[in-house]
């Protein structure tokens, strides 16, 4: 053993590069959904849970004790922003807890796991090292792929006639009609378009209209106010010279799609191995049959990113290369008893199921599952009318601490998701939409122990168990 680690460590000096591949391995974890979805308190309770490990029973390189230790490194893309692990964690763990700012662009963590051999190698070689480079991005920015394949022409087309059934697009519409675009570009007038086009995606996503791109006007990251985020769609006019408002905003179009779009699948997604895609879908249901419809068609969006052979310059780009495992993952759980669990975790797989029926995820592992990534509840069984009722108990803004019945889901997510059920049946009682829980003031926690999640190294068991 000496040996080796002697060689390894006198090519590692020559070549690091190289080192890192052949005995540091990677593995790129991509976390994604839309905002609000849980990507930010998923990632801190994670990361928490895995510096701890004394809540993850079902991850079983953790219970056999392979994992020697787990460390936070630097990460190796120096221009990328840091998930800021220890900002959110001090915003859900101090004195005064609360939610950490959301996701609102690209970022990432590594982590670092020193993992002891075990069986008939155990005595021939040392520890290994594997890396997690952990990348958080918008669901939104993913959805941009379908914009690679359309002009400006066609894409303006297909928008204004959605956008003239929509009374959301009302103010832009008018605004839009007025303009010529054969004119010469008047910037403060592609400004106000831009503006009122951005207000639209933002009701629209309000409303729970799916369709949200272009992805960078509801999430700029850094570009809010560019020349690539100053465009809307326009009804062509007859003619079109250059300098005129139509061509300029074509050009800002086709810039948006080559300088904004192609990067981030160039530079993140297409070095991603393993991916998990969170959704809230107990938000959506408790919004009503329009938003989990919705939601279930953006799902089916989000998840056709990973299926090869859909875009060509996708393909080409990946060569070959694909995601390995996807998750499909239901958020904020906790604030279902886990008796309704199941319930919750079958609404995902009929989410995927449908994702899957449009089109194999060629030889990718998928699954479908419910978590919370830091649990803001306990379970408590109280007596209503005589009756036990499972609920659970947390605490209001206000500082109360209410036990909660939140409804019940049906056990058959058909009944929930077949588009003919439109009727205004409601699923989740009044109760659910009145209980935004804050993160809890005391915490039991024993030394060791990260904080408290449902799932969360089932998730990760899923999602790496096999390099680990
Ligand atoms: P992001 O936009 O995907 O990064 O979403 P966040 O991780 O910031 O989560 C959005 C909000 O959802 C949070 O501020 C919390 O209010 C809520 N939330 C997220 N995860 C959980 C969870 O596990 N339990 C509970 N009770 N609420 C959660």
């Amino acid at each position: 053993s000496s040996i080796t680690s002697g060689l390894s460590r006198g090519i590692e000096s020559a070549t690091s590069g190289l080192s890192e591949a052949l005995f540091e391995p990677v593995i790129r974890l991509g976390v994604t959904g839309l905002s609000r979805a849980g990507k930010t308190v998923f990632i801190t309770g994670l990361v928490a849970n895995l510096l701890d490990r004394g809540r993850m029973p079902q991850l079983s390189a953790h219970s056999a004790g392979r994992i020697d230790s787990v460390w936070l490194q630097p990460q190796p893309d120096m221009t990328l922003p840091r998930f800021d692990y220890e900002g959110h964690l001090a915003a859900l763990t101090g004195d005064s807890p609360r939610w950490p700012d959301s996701t609102r662009a690209v970022s990432e963590l590594r982590l670092s796991f020193r993992l002891r051999p075990d069986g008939w190698i155990a005595g021939l070689t040392g520890p290994r090292i594997l890396h997690l480079d952990i990348v958080d991005y918008p669901g939104e920015w993913l959805m941009d792929l379908a914009l690679l394949d359309q002009t400006y022409a066609d894409w303006s087309d297909a928008l204004l006639s959605r956008m003239a059934r929509r009374p959301e697009a009302a103010a832009f519409l008018a605004t839009a009609r007025a303009e010529d675009g054969a004119l010469p570009l008047v910037e403060a007038r592609a400004q106000d378009l831009a503006a009122l086009f951005t207000r639209y995606l933002g009701d629209a996503r309000q409303s729970g209209w799916a369709d949200c791109t272009p992805g960078r006007f509801l999430l700029p990251g850094d570009l809010a106010g560019s020349p690539v985020l100053t465009f809307a769609p326009l009804p062509r006019p007859a003619s079109t010279a250059r300098g005129s408002l139509w061509v300029e905003m074509e050009r800002r179009f086709d810039a948006y799609k080559a300088k904004v779009v192609r990067p981030f699948f160039h530079d993140h997604f297409a070095r991603i191995d393993r991916q998990i895609v969170l959704a809230d879908v107990l938000g959506a249901i408790h919004q009503g049959p329009q938003a989990l419809e919705d939601l279930r068609r953006i799902m089916a969006d989000v998840m056709a990113a990973f299926r090869p052979g859909r875009n060509g310059w996708l393909t080409a780009l990946l060569g070959g290369r694909r995601v390995e495992r996807i998750l499909l993952a239901a958020t904020k759980a906790d604030h279902l008893h886990h008796s309704q669990h199941p319930a919750l975790t079958a609404i995902m797989q009929a989410m995927l199921r449908e994702a899957k029926d449009r089109a194999e995820f060629a030889g990718a592992l998928t699954g479908a599952m419910s978590l919370s990534g830091f649990r803001a509840t306990v379970e408590e069984t109280i007596t209503r009318d005589g009756r036990p009722l499972d609920c659970v108990r947390g605490r209001l803004r206000d500082g109360r601490e209410v036990a909660m019945y939140p409804g019940r889901l049906p056990d058959d997510p058909a009944r929930l998701l077949s588009p003919a059920r439109q009727g205004a049946e409601s699923w989740l009682d009044a109760e659910y939409g009145l209980m935004t829980f804050e993160p809890p003031l005391r915490m039991s926690r024993r030394p060791g122990e990260g904080p408290p999640h449902i799932r969360l190294d089932r998730a990760l068991e899923f999602l790496i168990g096999d390099r680990l």
